[in-house]
């Protein structure tokens, strides 16, 4: 970082996260000043994974920070599928829970389609519900995956120009590449989705204005492979422990290499995690809302 490219300006997933939070915040002080119920999210976390819990936690403190409330239930590693689709179906009646989160990834017994297809699609609040997953590919209104749209929020944060640019996505899961390649189609971006098999990334990628990494590989992206001047998001989050010991948290670009040649490039940590964040309280707020004011409370 220490001979980062005086040109190049950090996307701060942190402070444009913070700052999301308080208009949150404002909105909903504003929408319960008459007596109405808070919003309300509901956190379904299964097994003991430490990284997990650690997310959760920090899912929980958010919400409180802006003045949703949540509600915490924690399953055992065996539990049955029974137990946990019983409770999904008793928290999309509930009419306090505006949103419901499963943390993943859930223990192998359990089948995450199947878990995620019980939530209402209303109460979506991660947006990974097939039905909300069609939303966003007709073009229509609906919860949008958090990640993806924590990316396209930090993008318009920083007035990053998206229509008719080349943006590259690196990565095709249901859970980042897909959706968010979706999402820059909808800001009228000319999007390619790159991954796994795709032939010459290295190529593919320094012809992109907007290059979106979410492969999952630690510093997959060198800095020859980005276009001088482009926009870098970088999803990917693993830890690193070096000879010595130390562990640190790396994305899927390297960075020090690749913030010597992109104008704007997100920073791990500190990037699209705490957007994540952000756009899970953005959900609930914006079920709460519809909840609120349409006829199905
Ligand atoms: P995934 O493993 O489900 O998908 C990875 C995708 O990258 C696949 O489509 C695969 O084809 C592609 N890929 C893998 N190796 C590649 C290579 N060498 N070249 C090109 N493409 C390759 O992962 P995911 O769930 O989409 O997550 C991606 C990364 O983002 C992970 O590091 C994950 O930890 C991180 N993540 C971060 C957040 C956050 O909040 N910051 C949220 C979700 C995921």
């Amino acid at each position: 970082m220490t001979e980062q490219n005086l040109q190049t300006r950090l996307l701060d997933g942190t402070a444009t996260a913070a700052a999301i939070r308080e208009d949150l915040a404002a909105e909903i002080t504003k929408l319960t000043a008459n007596g109405s119920r808070r919003p309300g999210l509901a956190v379904v976390i299964i097994g003991d994974d430490p990284a997990s819990h650690i997310y959760v936690k920090n899912k929980i403190a958010a919400c409180k920070k802006v003045g949703i409330e949540s509600f915490h239930f924690a399953f055992p590693a065996d539990v049955t599928p029974d137990v946990v689709l019983r409770k999904i179906f008793e928290l999309n009646e509930d009419t306090s829970v505006d949103g419901i989160l499963v943390q993943l990834p859930l223990p192998k017994h359990l089948n995450t389609e199947e878990i995620l297809a019980a939530i209402s699609p209303e109460k979506d609040a991660d947006g990974l519900h097939s039905f909300n997953l069609g939303l966003l590919t007709a073009g229509k209104p609906g919860p949008r995956p958090c990640t993806p749209s924590g990316v396209i929020a930090i993008l318009k944060r920083y007035n990053v120009e998206m229509a008719g640019k080349n943006a590259v996505v690196i990565g095709r899961s249901n859970l980042v590449g897909k959706p968010v390649a979706l999402m820059l189609l909808e800001q009228h971006a000319t999007v390619t989705i790159c991954h796994s098999r795709s032939q010459n990334l290295d190529q593919i990628a320094r012809n992109a204005d907007i290059l979106v990494v979410a492969a999952g590989k630690p510093h997959l992206v060198k800095g020859s492979w980005i276009k001088p001047g482009a926009v870098v998001v970088d999803v990917g989050i693993h830890r690193s422990t070096n000879d010595a010991g130390e562990s640190k948290l790396i994305g899927d670009v390297d960075f020090d290499q690749a913030s010597k040649v992109a104008s704007m490039i997100t920073p791990v940590p500190g990037g699209i995690g705490p957007m994540t964040i952000a756009m899970l309280l953005s959900n609930t707020l914006d079920s709460y809302k519809r909840r609120m004011n349409g006829p199905a409370k």
